[in-house]
């Protein structure tokens, strides 16, 4: 089930209920992990636990994230932390004993061939012990498929599905820290029972709103962690405070509660018993309104949030801080990455757990947040509808609408008129073609475009019978052509025939002025309905130097059947997206004699994986030299 699936049918019985904070309870009661899905977990963790233990002895397989940090819903991922110290220390020894007596046997009588005498763990990097992961994941464990390295992210870590669960899941070398800030997440649960429906509820509607819940932490989108994180950050801020500090809980713990990993202190109390309960009283509902309230207001550009002190710092001093090369008093000295949104580890102190978020990320959460802010001080939020109209989390967790999805600014890919490119016998079609020749070309590009989106990009594709591009409005503005009229539906002449500046022929229209498309400027083809599951733009160039093999180097764009190859490695080797992306793609050609083009006008649909925006990019250089391509090749004359 979906998440949608699973509010469409929740959406009533919220509805029904009598309080705000019935709803939020509600809500955790049916998104939460269920029994059996913990211990089918529990079964994967350790079926391969017994599998690594035969490559790497004395391994341990450590769950972290959300299967256990509390705030896990269903489906949600596997994460694995795969601990090689004490096999790091028995290779070790191993060695010494093996060359001391002179001989291929280890001293537990493993031959020399097991797969651990191809690595010497006390030297090989992470990458290297990731590929071996890979590969006995692949070979030895029964139903996990789809496994592949991602060695580029901050943390590398190895990707697969467990077909029979339907569970992504990762595993990650020397993540320690992972684990520890899970049980701290433990501890807060513990310590404070209205942290779970707060961020259940938080995390629900960022992903309604699609603005978080990125699944692989790539991309601009604010993941769950980072919610979490601020959703805490909230309650250490609330008066009196809902939760204490990172500082004051390191302050109650015990000696033997001490821990410091990789030069961070990690120290907080083991059980929430030795936490004195909150003075706050107020109720999840005015909390869960306060949250929307904190972000709105909040001042982002000039903050650095921080847990451990539970205040926003001003950023300022911590630039001249980093200048300085200050360490901080708490561990080694670095410096985060600073951005848009800054909110730091509780524990590892220069790792910004939002270096990723965008400009455009930070401003759809703040406008989500004010746009939340302002229901929860309306009636509906907090009083039951007497005629059964949606009201509380009924209306506050509703998805975006089409209508409402952020695309505020219209997304275009140009196709210039070329003959130059065109083959022989095409050119001639054209020309002989007289006035009906920018018919012609467009629907010869049109059907380039679906050879690139269908058999390229393998975009799932259907025709839509949305209204056509005739109807939509542009902010681009057309000097040659005839008729045009304005916003307010007056007729405009622009047929005066100039030439266009060289670079951008759209550099006359005044910004944000909106003209409609003339109706000679009519669509040759209807719009594309598209899916695509895989995400096809990822390591292209990589995967095209491996194809290549040589010193060929093609330019992107520049062979169909390579292209074509190397949507085919990624879609096989590379998971499907956790959600396709729908996007919608509306042909329009514009312009008179002298500078016919095609405008491909690009809106996304569905995108719950937040990765239109990239895709969209990579669209937008890639397509144009694509269908040049297959215009020369004459595959889309067809
Ligand atoms: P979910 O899987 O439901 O999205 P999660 O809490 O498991 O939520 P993941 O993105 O899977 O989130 O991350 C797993 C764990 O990895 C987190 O619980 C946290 O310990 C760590 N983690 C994730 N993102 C970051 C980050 N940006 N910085 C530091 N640690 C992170
Ligand atoms: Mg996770």
């Amino acid at each position: 089930q979906s998440l949608q699936q699973i509010f469409d049918r929740l959406k009533p019985e919220l509805c029904q209920l009598s309080s705000v904070d019935a709803q939020m309870k509600l809500l955790v009661e049916r998104l939460q992990l269920g029994e059996n899905e913990k211990k089918a977990r529990g079964l994967v963790v350790q079926l391969l636990q017994e599998v690594f233990v035969e490559f790497f002895p004395d391994s341990q397989i450590l769950l972290f994230g959300s299967s256990v940090n509390t705030f896990g819903i269903h489906a949600c991922d596997l994460d694995l932390f795969l601990d090689l110290e004490n096999t790091k220390t028995f290779q070790a020894r191993a060695k010494t004993s093996t060359e001391q007596a002179g001989e291929g046997v280890s001293d537990d009588g493993r031959s020399e061939d097991s797969i651990l005498s191809d690595i010497d763990l006390s030297t090989a990097s992470a990458a290297e012990v990731l590929e071996l992961v890979a590969t006995i994941l692949k070979r030895c464990v029964p139903s996990v498929h789809k496994v592949h390295v991602v060695s580029t992210a901050r943390l590398p870590v190895v990707k697969y599905h467990h077909r029979e669960l339907n569970l992504h899941g990762d595993i990650t070398l020397n993540n320690r820290l992972g684990v520890r800030n899970t049980r701290f997440l433990q501890l807060l649960s513990g310590l404070e029972e209205r942290l779970r429906p707060l961020v259940f509820t938080v995390r629900y509607w960022a992903k309604q709103k699609q603005i978080a819940g990125n699944p692989s932490g790539a991309g601009p989108l604010l993941n769950n962690y980072a919610l979490t994180l601020l959703v805490v950050f909230f309650l250490q801020n609330c008066r009196p405070p809902v939760l204490p500090t990172v500082d004051q809980l390191r302050d109650m713990a015990c000696e033997e509660e001490e821990c410091v990993i990789d030069g961070w202190n990690c120290t907080f109390p083991s059980q929430p018993i030795a936490v004195q309960p909150s003075q706050n009283t107020q109720d999840l509902c005015s909390l869960l309104a306060g949250f929307f309230s904190f972000y709105t207001q909040f001042d982002f550009p000039s903050s650095i949030i921080s847990l451990r002190q539970g205040c926003a710092l001003p950023i300022t001093d911590f630039l001249s801080q980093a200048k300085d090369g200050k360490a901080s008093p708490e561990g080694p000295a670095s410096e985060p990455k600073l951005g848009p949104l800054n909110l730091l580890d509780p524990f590892e102190l220069s790792h910004n757990v939002a270096g990723n978020v965008n400009e455009r990320s930070l401003c759809s959460f703040q406008k989500a947040c004010q746009e939340a802010d302002k229901f929860c001080r309306s009636p509906r939020y907090q009083n039951k509808s007497s005629k059964g109209k949606s009201w509380g989390l009924g209306r506050l967790l509703a998805p975006l609408g089409a209508a409402q999805q952020a695309h505020p600014e219209r997304l275009v890919i140009t196709i210039p008129f070329r003959t130059a490119a065109l083959p022989e016998g095409l050119r001639g079609e054209l020309h002989s073609a007289g006035d009906g020749f920018r018919l012609l070309w467009s629907r010869k590009v049109c059907s380039a475009v679906e050879v690139v989106l269908k058999n390229v990009l393998r975009c799932e594709l259907e025709a839509s019978t949305a209204p056509g591009p005739e109807e939509m409005e542009t902010t681009l503005n057309d000097s040659t052509q005839s008729v045009e009229s304005n916003s307010d539906g007056s007729p405009q002449r622009t047929g005066a025939k100039r030439p266009l500046p060289s670079g951008s022929d759209d550099s006359a229209t005044p910004p944000g002025k909106k003209l409609r498309l003339a109706r000679t400027a009519k669509a040759d083809f209807p719009p594309w309905v598209c899916v695509q599951k895989h995400a096809v733009w990822v390591g292209r160039r990589k995967v095209r130097r491996e194809l290549v093999k040589g010193p060929d180097i093609r330019p992107e764009g520049s062979c169909l059947e390579l292209e074509s190859q190397v949507t085919a490695s990624i879609a096989d080797k590379e998971p499907e997206l956790k959600d396709p992306l729908e996007f919608k793609v509306c042909p329009q050609t514009v312009g008179g004699t002298e500078n016919t083009r095609l405008l491909l006008n690009v809106e996304p649909g569905s995108d719950k994986a937040g990765v239109f925006h990239d895709f969209f990019h990579f669209l937008e250089v890639f397509v144009p030299k694509m269908v040049e391509t297959v215009l020369e090749s004459g595959a889309g004359s067809a």
